[in-house]
């Protein structure tokens, strides 16, 4: 991954190789700035600024985000992450802030009134969990464009494009004819029939298109004679017509063409307005053309890498020779101000204050302790108590009953958990781009 650079005026600059980087830190030309993203600032002002082309790329997903920077000209990816959201934690904390408010109503005590029907929703209203997905993606937009000379924006809108397909079931795009269209007719068929074997109920088997009348019987390539089928299925109808295999009704149920609301989906569009409130050009892309930029340049499948491969003004060559940042939301602190019992009574003294003597739980500090039985070094996350003596996790284990004289923050908690650790090298055996001059039969 490449260095990030801003100057003395927090200019981004051009980002920088780690082995140049450590070489400019170490002859004090520059300090760190930052650890997430790994920042240097540098220690003058650059009056001429020549940057790279670079873009920033997503791809949103409902449990986890893709994001990657692409040097335009190269091809590189020069910075990859991805951001898993906290979708279900909110709603469970939602569910469980209900089921204390229902029960402490019929406990007949003062407060909290059964409220209903007293809420309007603002047009363009999200669910909190969705509106969480699109905070986490806008947060780290903002911050990697403070740090990187981002020229660019690129995200997957759809999951197939309509233009593309428009009418598919009546203009009939024969989906052999050009391999973008037949990716986009793969996604398309994906939704249309709910991403599994129309004859069997697998869903977790690689799925293959299938001709509901066999083409040796006279069946049309027209996406309303296809479906999807496993590998087995496929074996076992043979050139029977699905009919006669035992399913008459899907003659009928292809020839429905699938409703374009099942396509669109609220977040992403959301989304797409709020990344053009950046003020950047903003380029989208549909789920089948990344699928095709990705098989075409022999990468493997990751959320970063799909990434990198959204939108037409993707890189002929894309070097993915990065190790992703793996970012989890984790929210910041907790809203309830004391523990209950099972009655509901308070059990705990109201929460102290977050801050003390500086720093707040979350916050990643090194501590170097020097005297005492704690003798050592030290990094990892910090937990405040009033007393200034605070618990350090770090990757061994929590160590407790460290002062607050021996810690130094090294990265304010920002409602993210980064690990580096877990990540996994993604170049090592990219798979060779399948034939796809026929398609049936190819798995994906
Ligand atoms: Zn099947």
């Amino acid at each position: 991954m490449q260095v990030a650079v801003i100057d003395q005026n927090r200019k981004p600059l051009a980002p920088t190789s780690e082995v140049r980087a450590r070489l400019l830190l170490k002859r004090g030309k520059a300090a760190v700035f930052r650890r997430v993203p790994f920042t240097i600032i540098l220690a003058r002002v650059v009056e001429e600024v020549q940057v790279p082309e670079l873009r920033l790329k997503l791809d949103p997903g409902s449990r986890k985000t893709g994001v990657a920077i692409v040097n335009q000209r190269s091809g590189e990816v020069i910075f990859a992450a991805e951001i898993e959201h906290r979708g279900e934690a909110i709603k469970q904390g939602l569910a469980a802030r209900r089921a204390i408010r229902r029960s402490r109503r019929s406990r007949k005590t003062r407060y909290r009134k059964a409220r209903f029907l007293n809420r309007r929703r603002p047009e363009g209203w999200l669910p909190p969990s969705l509106k969480s997905r699109i905070s986490n993606i806008e947060t780290w937009v903002n911050r990697l464009a403070l740090f990187y000379p981002i020229s660019g924006l690129s995200m997957e809108l759809v999951k197939f494009d309509t233009q593309l397909l428009e009418n598919p079931e009546i203009s009939g795009i024969e989906y052999q004819k050009g391999e973008l269209a037949g990716y986009e007719v793969r996604e398309y068929l994906l939704e249309k029939w709910g991403r599994k074997c129309a004859y069997g109920s697998e869903t977790d088997l690689p799925l293959q298109i299938e001709h509901i009348i066999p083409r040796s019987r006279g069946g049309s390539d027209r996406v309303s004679n296809l479906t999807l089928a496993c590998e087995e299925c496929n074996q076992r109808k043979g050139t029977r017509t699905a009919a006669e295999f035992g399913f008459p009704e899907l003659e009928q149920q292809g020839k429905k063409p699938l409703r374009d609301a099942a396509a669109l989906n609220a977040t992403r569009w959301a989304l797409l307005e709020r990344l053009k409130g950046f003020g950047l050009p903003v380029e989208t892309g549909s789920g089948g053309l990344t699928k095709y930029n990705r098989t075409m340049r022999g990468l493997a499948k990751a959320h970063w890498i799909d990434a990198a491969c959204v939108g037409k003004s993707t890189p002929e060559v894309i070097i993915a020779g990065v190790i992703p940042l793996e970012i989890k939301a984790t929210g910041h602190n907790s809203r309830q101000m004391c523990r209950m019992d099972k009655y509901g009574f308070p059990r705990t003294s109201a929460k102290g204050p977050c801050t003390v003597k500086g720093f707040r739980t979350g916050d990643l500090v090194r501590a170097i302790v020097t005297s005492g039985k704690k003798i050592g070094r030290y990094e990892g996350r910090v937990a405040v108590r009033s007393s200034g003596s605070f618990n350090v996790t770090t990757a061994a284990g929590t160590i407790q009953g460290i002062s607050h004289r021996y810690c130094l923050v090294i990265h304010r908690g920002d409602g993210y958990g980064i690990n580096r650790a877990g990540a996994r090298s993604q170049n090592s055996s990219p798979p060779k781009p399948p034939k796809l001059a026929a398609m049936d039969g190819v798995s994906f």
